[in-house]
């Protein structure tokens, strides 16, 4: 199959050859899919795309135009694609529906490790051979009430190493699992009152978008800590500053932003005007901000990629039929 992947950065290029096996012929692209690199597509079959990728309707109807017939994304989240486009078109898409949650899970715990024990501060004063203590004090996680809302693969397992360390576990998901060992059933209003700790691990829909907002914000605890390791779009970033400004968030933990698209991925350190509201939250003490990397281990990667490949496999055997595929790795969009 004649492939164009995008947003190909150099760590994941060793670990898609060694999935793909010369089988598929992938022009690889670093620069995101968008209007102005639709171009790259012309004469294959599918595109092989990411997060932060344009996969709107006039970039769906231009793929559409040049004959691609599949979008495969190498992610959980499909929130970048417009499945309905792409329905309309007959363009078969397919996501990576697991890949090591644990390494989400860790990178938000790590997160909160970091917040907690004022660990960047620490090192940056040591950096300058200053070992004083003033400002690193920290709490025990041990006994803390930590939130999860959606307990999927990756809500599970932060459930999981939190559970590990001593935590109250609660969860508050729209379909509660049968099995979520360890896990007080909760309402949303419920998780946002009791948790001193809330962890988001839900998919940007339309009905979480903005999940976090002043309101649900002035229900939780003064100085919770609040981490976002799923969808920037679920927390309303200008009420979450506000909040932190007032010492009502006392935490803030975000491997997302809402506006990352066009700037999380690449170098931005020169640009002469960055985004304010991004700008202002990073200067605030008790955030931390990481480029959407919780994805980012060994285990992900290869994950990713040889399902990735699966993927554009099954659509060459013509055994992916779509949105109602009955095979049991794919076609989960
Ligand atoms: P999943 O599908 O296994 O679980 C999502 C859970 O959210 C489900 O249990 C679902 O019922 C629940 N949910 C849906 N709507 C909800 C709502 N309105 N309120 C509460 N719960 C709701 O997905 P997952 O593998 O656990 O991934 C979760 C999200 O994490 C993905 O959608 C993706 O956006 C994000 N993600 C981020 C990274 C990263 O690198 N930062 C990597 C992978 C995934």
């Amino acid at each position: 199959m004649k492939v164009v992947a995008y947003s190909i950065k150099n760590f994941e290029k060793e670990f898609l050859a060694r999935a793909n096996q010369k089988k598929h012929d992938i022009t690889l692209i670093s620069n995101p899919l968008s209007l102005k690199t639709v171009m790259y597509a012309e004469g294959k079959d599918a595109v092989v795309v990411f997060t932060n990728d344009d996969v709107s309707a006039p970039v769906v109807h231009k793929l559409a135009d040049m004959g691609i017939k599949y979008i495969a994304t190498r992610s959980v989240g499909t929130d970048h694609i417009d499945k309905q486009a792409a329905g309309e078109r007959g363009i078969k898409l397919a996501n990576v529906p697991v890949y090591s949650p644990q390494a989400i899970a860790e990178h938000t715990v790590a997160m909160a490790f970091a917040l907690n024990r004022q660990l960047i501060l620490a090192n940056k004063h040591a950096n300058n051979f200053d070992f004083k203590l003033d400002g690193l004090l920290g709490f025990n996680f041990s006994g803390k009430t930590v939130g999860i809302i959606g307990l999927g693969h990756i809500g599970l397992a932060t459930a999981a190493i939190f559970k590990g360390l001593g935590c109250r576990l609660i969860g508050y998901d729209v379909a509660f699992p049968a099995n979520a060992p360890g896990i007080t059933q909760a309402s949303l209003n419920e998780l946002l009152q009791q948790s001193d700790i809330v962890s988001l691990h839900a998919p940007l829909l339309p009905s979480t978008k903005y999940l976090i907002n002043k309101n649900s914000i002035s229900l939780m605890k003064d100085g919770v800590m609040l981490l976002n390791t799923s969808r920037g779009g679920l927390v309303n970033t200008a009420d979450t500053l506000a909040a932190l400004k007032m010492g009502k968030i006392g935490y803030l933990g975000i491997d997302v932003y809402e506006n990352e698209k066009g700037l999380f991925f690449e170098d931005h350190s020169s640009d002469n005007v960055k985004d304010p509201l991004l700008a202002e939250l990073i200067a605030q003490p008790n955030v931390l901000v990481t480029p959407h990397q919780a994805f980012l281990t060994h285990e992900a990667l290869q994950q990713i990629t040889e399902q990735t490949i699966r993927n554009l496999d099954l659509w060459q055997q013509d055994k992916c039929v779509g949105n109602s595929c009955a095979c049991a790795v794919s076609c989960r969009i």
